[in-house]
């Protein structure tokens, strides 16, 4: 009966963001590659869509892991946005800072899930918005969150400044970095090298003498991504760097100003983290060789950190330990009021459906699982017994399923 009763709560499946700075969860299993398929490849991943779980066919033991949200590889990148991307963006506009963060093993699909498919040598515009001929149609239609994201961003923007009664006016401001070897560079201003993350009081995390692109369109936004991600193509090329092993950051910040009833007037600045990260797989020692084996040792250092942060933050509030390591790496710094303060987050986690990919999956189902757990004090506090992780989670299911009944 409970299980009927909570599933009615997220029958219109979108992944509701926690009333608290809970992490949403999400795993999206990729299609095979023709190149699987012609190879005859095993398919070791199972979804389960009503109860959200996946399994694994592992042997000896299947396992299997429950999320807010899986999708296999039937599920559409309209259904992706409409269940992951469009939440955390209305989040966003109601002034949450908020982060979505892909990860998972190089080839899982986290580019397909947070831009779109790889950009083929077309005329070089905007494969996210140009939908003039049938092949553009096609493409328009597989873009990912990141150009839907700017689109209703935008479409929000102006439907409610449309709304003449509300005194209301908006900024929308991007930028776009990447952290490879643990050095931060601006894929905006391609000369500008190792830059530093810095902490402020009042505004937050923030990296000196990053630019930042005042935009007024939603075309306009995704250009600035498209030129970011060309010039971090053309520079990883040129270095002979494996953009595999670069996290990359692209940042929207909204800022709106609006005049309440008493004609005060009420500003909010929001930040949304848009994160494709490095790919999570461990590097095999034959393969990373002098250039290599130093960025195999940083990658595995800014992704080693945000599982170490993650789990700080579990333990945290499960009121085990009293520090948090962000400072540990550039990504968890960065980040560190994305995942640890008051703001909204969602990690998708991506992979292969491919047997030989099975110990990938484990790990990132297993690094998934355990960002679920991660919940602030506010629900803690409403905890009189039992483990407050676990209860808060369960307290809040059942208000839901209440609420949904009523
Ligand atoms: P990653 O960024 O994790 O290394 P990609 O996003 O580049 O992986 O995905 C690897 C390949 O699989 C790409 O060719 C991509 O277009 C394709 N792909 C990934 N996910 C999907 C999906 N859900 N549907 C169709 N193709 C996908
Ligand atoms: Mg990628």
């Amino acid at each position: 009966l409970m299980k009927a009763e909570v599933e009615s709560v997220s029958s219109d499946n979108t992944v509701t963001s926690g009333t608290n700075g809970n992490v949403q969860v999400v795993v999206r299993v990729r299609p095979p590659s023709n190149r699987e398929k012609d190879q005859g490849y095993i398919k070791c991943v199972g979804v389960d869509s009503v109860s959200h779980s996946v399994t694994l066919n592992y042997r000896p033991q299947p396992r299997t892991f429950t999320f807010d949200y899986v999708a296999d590889e039937v599920v559409s990148q309209e259904e992706i946005f409409a269940a992951v991307g469009k939440p955390i963006t209305d989040a966003c506009l109601q002034g949450y800072h908020c982060c979505l963060i892909a990860y998972g093993q190089t080839g899982a699909g986290k580019t397909f899930t947070m831009e779109g498919p790889d950009p083929e040598s077309n005329s070089g515009n905007s494969p996210g918005f140009a939908a003039q001929s049938k092949a553009n149609a096609k493409r328009h239609e597989k873009r990912g969150l990141i150009p839907r994201i700017l689109e209703y961003i935008f479409q929000k923007m102006s439907s409610e400044k449309s709304q003449s009664f509300k005194d209301v006016e908006f900024v929308v401001k991007c930028s776009y970095l990447q952290i490879y070897n643990e050095q931060v560079s601006d894929l905006l201003d391609p000369a500008s090298l190792n830059l530093t993350i810095h902490e402020d009081a009042k505004s937050g995390m923030y990296v000196e003498g990053l630019q930042e692109v005042v935009v007024s369109t939603a075309e306009a936004t995704y250009g600035v991504f498209r030129r970011g991600s060309e010039n971090r193509h053309v520079g990883m090329t040129a270095m002979n760097m494996e953009s595999s092993r670069s996290h990359s950051v692209f940042t929207v910040v909204v800022e709106s100003q609006r005049r309440n009833e008493g004609g005060v007037m009420n500003r909010r600045t929001s930040r949304f983290y848009l994160v494709d990260l490095a790919g999570s797989e461990r590097q095999k020692h034959s393969e990373s060789a002098g250039i290599r084996l130093k960025e195999a040792g940083s990658i595995n250092k800014s992704l080693s950190a945000l599982g170490n942060v993650i789990k700080a933050l579990v333990d945290i509030s499960e009121g085990k330990i009293r520090h948090v390591p962000y400072r540990d790496s550039k990504l968890t710094f960065l980040l560190k009021d994305a995942l640890g303060g008051n703001s909204k987050c969602t990690l998708i986690a991506n992979v292969s459906p491919a047997e030989k990919n099975i110990d990938e999956t484990l790990s990132t189902l297993k690094f998934a699982q355990r960002a679920k757990l991660i919940h602030n004090t506010a629900v803690v506090n409403e905890d009189m017994f039992g483990n407050p992780a676990v209860m808060g989670e369960e307290i809040r299911r059942l208000r839901l399923a209440l609420a949904a009944l009523r």
